[in-house]
């Protein structure tokens, strides 16, 4: 992070803001807005800034810039159209350890200004960090749209009860959830609606009530449940959007290996985060173990989200995982993802069956137990079949030879995709006859998926972004 978004309290603190053009206008707007005492320092202002300070009671110093006008201010704004002057006022603001913005000069700047949606109190702060004000201002559109413009009442409804109902529900994690049920149900609609007797009645009961249940020590307001959560392969866009919901309710979430650290991190910051991470032979933490954390996490009144790369019922042990807390009776909900071979195969345009391919697929796991990958190899022979290898990097020798020696031509080809939906996607071809030497050159790291057949010749006219 170039920058740490935070928000500054100006109310009846002293600023300066040197220029008086439309710039400086925009910014005394601001300013002014956020409560700040407001000096503007130019010889000539616009008349809408001068209105703006007569209204607000700024002080309007008509005079060229001089250091002495930083003394005694918390926060200088620069928007002169003099670069010598911006460089000299920065110059003197770091001096004096004033905050400063030069305004669109981010190397003049210890701050700078987001876009902002402004639902006051509730404020949206988004910034490109300087390298694209435009796609920040697009964004800013696209939330614009989606946060209704009563949410600032809804917000202030909030702080109005946040002492009480502190005071009432003392225990944190039944108030988060009292909080999450009321601004996200019928309450906060009363709210939106502009019923706001009707909506402090409906809260004042629903307080009465659960304050009643825990001091009787009914137990918490919610039981614990697990959410087994599919990640996707990578891509953070590949998330469902039950996923994302589930994923920012969640107390506690125990994630492995293949879920990207961009996943991970839409949790709250406050959730727990748990690395139960497995390589081949290196497991962090037994899977007998993970069935018995996510048990514990659960009765202990948590909500527990395990997250899981691709779908947790495609090679990822999501059943064991859940047999435990179903023999225990903690409710759960499992959440599908896009397995690693829809979102690989999508991406490097290898389409798993088609017309005049292949009209079935098979999903196999291609680790070694011992030296042998178990399985019966004479029902692989089918040319109008697709093999998706999951788990194969090791096994890849033994794959290729077993299917030909089962009958599959040595020219059928095969693509190996290395880190499939992310940005280092790579895809590399070969045959069954080939790939070994393929890889061997290539050196792939994991997670690879192997895909055998010939819809894999598909690949050049579909891939229509380029590998290397
Ligand atoms: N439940 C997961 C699979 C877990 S098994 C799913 O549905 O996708 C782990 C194997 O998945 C890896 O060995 C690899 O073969 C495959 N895999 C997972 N993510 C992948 C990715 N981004 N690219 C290629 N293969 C991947």
């Amino acid at each position: 992070m170039q920058y740490l978004p935070v928000c500054l309290k100006l109310q009846d603190t002293p600023v300066v803001l040197i220029g008086g053009g439309t710039v400086a206008t925009r910014k005394a707007r601001l300013l002014l807005r956020a409560g700040a005492n407001v000096t503007v320092v130019a010889p000539r202002i616009s008349a809408e800034l001068e209105q703006l300070l007569a209204d607000h009671g700024g002080v309007w110093q008509q005079a060229p810039y001089q250091e002495t006008d930083l003394h005694g201010k918390k926060l200088a704004v620069a928007a002169t159209p003099d670069r010598a002057i911006n460089e000299q006022i920065y110059e003197h603001a770091m001096a004096l350890s004033l905050l400063v913005n030069v305004v669109d000069a981010p190397e003049l700047c210890s701050f700078i200004f987001p876009s902002i949606i402004d639902r006051d109190p509730l404020l949206i702060a988004i910034t490109s960090s300087g390298k694209s004000p435009v796609l920040a201002r697009i964004l800013r559109r696209k939330i614009e749209a989606i946060v209704p413009a009563a949410y600032g009442r809804l917000a202030e409804f909030a702080g109005r009860f946040r002492q009480l109902v502190k005071e009432r529900i003392p225990q944190d994690t039944p108030r988060r959830l009292f909080w999450e049920q009321a601004l996200d149900g019928t309450l906060a609609e009363q709210v939106l609606a502009g019923r706001e007797r009707q909506a402090e009645t409906q809260l004042r009961e629903r307080l009465q009530q659960l304050s009643s249940e825990l001091s009787a020590e009914k137990g918490a307001l919610h039981g614990g449940e697990v959410y087994l959560i599919g990640a996707g392969p990578g891509d953070p866009d590949l998330m469902t959007f039950k996923a994302a919901r589930l994923l920012q309710s969640a107390d506690v979430v125990l994630y492995d290996r293949l879920v990207s650290p961009v996943i991970v991190d839409m949790a709250r910051r406050d959730a727990q985060r748990i690395y139960v991470g497995k390589k081949r032979a290196d497991h962090a933490v037994a899977q007998t173990d993970i069935n018995q954390l996510l048990l514990e996490l659960a009765q202990q009144g948590k909500r527990v989200v395990r997250l899981k790369g691709g779908d947790p019922f495609i090679f990822g042990r999501g059943g064991e995982e859940i047999e435990l807390l179903a023999k225990h009776r903690i409710p759960f909900q499992v959440v599908p993802g896009i397995t690693a071979a829809n979102g690989a195969a999508c991406y490097a345009g290898i389409p798993l069956t088609h017309r005049d391919y292949a009209q079935s697929v098979r999903f196999v796991a291609g680790y070694l137990k011992g030296d042998k990958v178990e399985h019966d190899w004479s029902t692989f022979q089918s040319t109008t079949e697709t093999l998706v290898f999951y788990m194969g990097l090791l096994g890849l020798p033994l794959i290729c030879e077993q299917l030909q020696a089962h009958g599959r031509a040595p020219d059928t080809p095969v693509a190996l995709v290395e880190r499939g939906t992310l940005l280092e996607q790579r895809v590399l071809l070969g045959t069954l006859a080939t790939m070994v030497d393929v890889v061997q050159r290539e050196q792939p790291t994991a997670p690879t998926l192997i895909i055998v057949g010939d819809v894999v010749r598909l690949h050049e006219d579909l891939a229509w972004f380029g590998e290397a």
